[in-house]
């Protein structure tokens, strides 16, 4: 049985009342961060479920319809998985109880609507860190962390989301609540479904519940900020940081022209320009105060300038300003295409320095920056996003960004998966007895094709 799209809302209305299924399709509900690169969706309803037990009935429905769905979560991605391509957005920002904390067995169960943000206040409230920390915390939900298994700065050390997912409630076609994992440190009973529903970008199931190990906060932080002539020295200084064996928490890179880009709300004077290495250390104040010297040690030789700041106010104001570096590098044409490439690490520089050579080719103006720990630049074009040509060429500059990183060995997307963006790419990267099996994983979650139809693959 099929619904016409133009009456899919009002059969959805019928069935499920007004306080679920919203009234017209406001625009919020058709994009996510990929609009400054121009891209917006459409839809036929947006649903909004108020438990796990309505977001089943809402995929049964669908499923019987025939009706595709695209769960959407704080709508912060980037890489346009939440960009619905027609059907029913099904948002999940009422499921937002914590069902439980247990701070003595450092762990969390959250529904998946509960914000980033708000997943990691309630840790360190109870003397706990959650560790993944991707940007955008405020906006973001911890089902959209897992569902794109989210890394962030701190990753380094720490991994990412996934690393800290216990077990998963999701909702699978054509409409059942599964359990899997749960409130327990270790299983193998089975096929690890967790992790294949973990980075999953909405198209094996709906994910709406999720259980989490937390890990004890650690006494102090301490970040080490150094600036060096360009790409070829900071990433020398980055070397130098892996290289020591240092336990540092997180190593970020700002390669000069992004410095250059946000610098004006830098937190503090550095009195020069240059690529910026931005190390992190954690622990008791004894083991920071040693590492911290140590890190400043390392990075100093060459560097044109450091700073070291020491009180909490100060090392806030850094982490805002990292936050932000993204949309001050927006600002400066009004939108941009932003890749998450990664690298093996030795080849980051290579990786830095292309990007800037594809942006020349392709008359864009370009920069990089990211979790150089990780391999994972955040290579950017800049463009306005009313300029159609200029759209077009930081889109084929893309597409010479994903041979890059598949020429150094790396990935097309270390943190924020495929969506609709980079739809097609798994070809370069994959065989096809992988690409195979990757389908018949997809089919035999959804064998109608329903969830989020057009991403990931
Ligand atoms: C300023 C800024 C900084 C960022 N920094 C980082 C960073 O450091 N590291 C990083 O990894 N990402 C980063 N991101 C990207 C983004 O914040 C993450 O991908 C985030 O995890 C997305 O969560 P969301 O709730 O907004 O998901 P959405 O954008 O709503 O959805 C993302 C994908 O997940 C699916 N999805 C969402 N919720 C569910 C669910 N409950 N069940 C099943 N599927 C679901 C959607 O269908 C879509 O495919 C950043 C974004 C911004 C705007």
């Amino acid at each position: 049985m099929s619904v016409a799209p133009a009456s899919v809302a009002r059969e959805l209305r019928a069935r499920f009342g007004d306080d679920v299924v919203l009234e017209g399709v406001p625009l919020l509900y058709l994009h996510d961060a990929t609009e400054a690169r121009g891209l917006r969706g459409h839809a036929d309803a947006v649903v909004r479920p108020r438990s796990s037990e309505e977001v089943a009935e809402v995929v049964a429905w669908c499923y019987e319809r025939e009706t595709p769905i695209t769960t959407r979560g704080g709508g912060t991605g980037f890489a346009g998985g939440a960009v619905p391509l027609g059907g029913v957005v099904l948002a999940l920002e009422r499921l937002t109880k914590v069902r439980s904390l247990d701070p003595l067995v450092w762990r969390m169960e959250a529904e998946a609507g509960v914000t980033t943000i708000n997943v990691r206040r309630l840790a360190r409230e109870n003397g706990l860190l959650f560790p993944p920390d991707p940007g955008a915390a405020e906006q973001s939900q911890i089902g959209g962390n897992v569902a794109t298994n989210a890394g962030g700065p701190h990753a380094f050390k720490y991994g990412v989301t996934g690393d800290w997912v216990l077990g998963v409630e999701a909702v699978v076609a054509p409409g059942g609540l599964v359990r899997v994992g749960g409130p327990i440190r270790k299983d193998v009973s089975g096929y690890d479904l967790t992790s294949l529903l973990v980075g999953s970008e909405g198209t094996l199931g709906v994910i709406t519940s999720v259980w989490l190990g937390l890990t004890p906060a650690p006494e102090a932080v301490a970040p080490v900020v150094s600036l060096h002539r360009d790409t070829t020295s900071g990433c020398e200084a980055l070397a130098a940081v892996l290289g020591s064996g240092l336990p540092v928490a997180a190593l970020e890179y700002l390669d000069v022209e992004t410095v250059r880009r946000s610098i004006a709300a830098f937190p503090a004077p550095l009195g020069a320009l240059g690529f910026m290495v931005l190390v992190d250390v954690d622990g008791s104040a004894e083991e920071i105060a040693r590492l911290r010297a140590s890190v400043l040690e390392v990075v100093s030789d060459e560097a044109l300038a450091t700073w070291a700041p020491e009180s909490a106010h100060e090392i806030a104001a850094l982490w805002r300003w990292r936050d932000g570096v993204s949309l001050a590098v927006q600002a400066e044409r009004g939108g941009k295409v932003s890749e998450d490439i990664v690298v093996p690490f030795e080849r980051l520089a290579e990786a830095g320095e292309e990007t800037l050579a594809i942006g020349a080719r392709h008359d864009l103006a370009a920069c990089s920056w990211g979790h150089a720990g990780d391999g994972n630049l955040h290579s950017t074009f800049l463009i306005d996003p009313g300029d159609e040509g200029e759209r077009h060429r930081a889109e084929v500059a893309a597409e010479e960004l994903f041979d890059l990183a598949i020429r150094l060995g790396g990935s097309i997307s270390g943190e924020h998966g495929l969506g609709l963006v980079k739809v097609g790419g798994l070809e370069r990267q994959w065989g096809p007895a992988a690409l195979a099996l990757h389908d018949r994983v997809k089919t035999a979650f959804d064998p109608k094709g329903l969830l989020n139809p057009g991403k990931k693959r």
